[in-house]
């Protein structure tokens, strides 16, 4: 998604391959998991404010549904690709194998810039998005969820356009709700929280204590600003975040050496993830360049915003003191860095575990909704730290 060259799909192959070859994996087993079982493609048309018609296109990846229904969130970015949505459903896959949940990989998206979007408008893309998928996806199917620049309110029309062509009640049908329509408590803070949950068990591994530690984090959106709030709690210090600004088309690094005040910040971010960086300025903070968050003296790196972030070139820039890096986002570090990274002995902590928080909440609210039946947000986040 980042860049032209970068293809997610090939890099998730390659990730495949080389696990495959350890497992001695048999051929057809190895077809089969190297692609999805299902791709779809559609487009959307819709009528915008102004009165003119455009049309977008969507997608519906569902790599491989033998332990369930497929579940995976739905992008909108400009800059998405049918590639980027086949590695993250593959992701998937591999993720709610890895905590154990009964669910397959899936992912979507639109080809949309929701910054340049009415709120009626991206309603529009939410409804034609399930009017195109209605037959194919479904509780017992797959269940989508938020992803980037999609959120509650985006799952909500998304719900509501299902129930009216199906006729019923389905809240299984779609995760990520608001609390109050079917939504569960701790889904919000879930993804965030779960990164910090692994962060603790490897500082352990590391005997090292979360209150000498600090952090530079990369975005600036729910993943991360959760993860800042709960290492913060840990007692540890971020000491940069960084994200994309809207107006330049770039991203920009905020950093405060004494440590970033989540808070203070949040005061000066919009509902994307982007900070003010004028704002940001007035308040102290040094703007440096997007990719700076990388450079940092920390001990541990959280890319928390996109894919293809740590590549052969950046990983060259982390500084010898880091000790733990993980994985917020999805696919944030290229082969080529993964191999720097193992050489230099820094602990990993790759995104399919270390944000596998989001889609085990997920799954709490499905298994909610499907039994009717609601947990205290200290039950979801108990069983999600289990
Ligand atoms: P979001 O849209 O809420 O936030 C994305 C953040 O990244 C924003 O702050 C944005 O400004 C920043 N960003 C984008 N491009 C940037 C760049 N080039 N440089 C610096 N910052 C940049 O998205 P999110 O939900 O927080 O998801 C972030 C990542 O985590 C994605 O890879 C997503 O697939 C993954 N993820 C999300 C969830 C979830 O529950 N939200 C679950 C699992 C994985």
């Amino acid at each position: 998604m980042s860049n032209s060259a970068f293809n997610p799909f090939e890099m998730a192959q390659a990730q495949f391959d080389k696990v495959a070859d350890i497992l001695d994996l048999d051929s057809g087993l190895r077809e089969l998991l190297r692609n999805p079982i299902r791709e779809y493609h559609f487009s959307i048309p819709i009528r915008m404010d102004d009165g003119t018609h455009k049309v977008f296109q969507g997608f519906r990846v569902q790599h491989n549904d033998a332990r369930g229904p497929c579940k995976g969130g739905i992008r909108f970015h400009p800059q998405e690709t049918i590639d980027t949505v086949k590695a993250l459903a593959t992701w998937m896959t591999w993720k709610c194998a890895v905590v154990d949940i009964p669910l397959g990989g899936g992912k979507g998206g639109v080809i949309c810039d929701p910054h340049n979007l009415s709120m009626y408008e991206q309603e529009q893309i939410c409804r034609g998005w399930v009017r195109q998928l209605v037959r194919n996806v479904g509780p017992l199917q797959d269940v989508p969820a938020p992803d980037v620049m999609t959120s509650s309110q985006h799952m909500l029309w998304m719900l509501d356009e299902y129930e009216k062509i199906t006729g019923g009640k389905f809240p299984g049908f779609i995760t990520g709700k608001p609390v109050g329509m079917g939504g569960s408590l701790g889904r919000t803070e879930a993804t965030g929280f779960g990164v910090i949950y692994t962060v603790r068990e490897a500082l352990k591994e590391l005997e090292i204590n979360p209150k000498n530690t600090t952090a530079a984090v990369q975005g600036f959106g729910n993943v991360a600003q959760y993860a800042i709030r709960l290492y913060n709690q840990m007692g540890g210090k971020v000491v940069c975040v960084s994200s994309w600004d809207q107006n330049d088309q770039v991203g920009y690094t905020f950093k405060k050496e004494s440590g970033i005040d989540l808070d203070e910040l949040l005061g000066i971010t919009d509902r994307f993830g982007g900070i003010e960086k004028d704002k940001a300025e007035n308040l102290g903070y040094e703007v440096l360049d997007g990719d700076d968050w990388i450079k940092q003296d920390v001990d541990i790196l959280l890319p928390c915003a996109l894919e293809n972030q740590i590549t052969g070139e950046t990983a060259k820039l982390i500084s010898k003191k880091v000790k733990l890096i993980a994985e917020g986002a999805n696919g944030p570090t290229t082969p080529e860095a993964d191999k720097i990274i193992e050489e230099r002995n820094i602990f990993m902590i790759p995104d399919f575990l270390a944000n596998a928080g989001g889609v085990t909440c997920s799954y709490f609210e499905q298994v909610q909704c499907n039994m009717n039946y609601y947990w205290e947000k200290d039950e979801v986040l108990g069983k999600l730290d289990v």
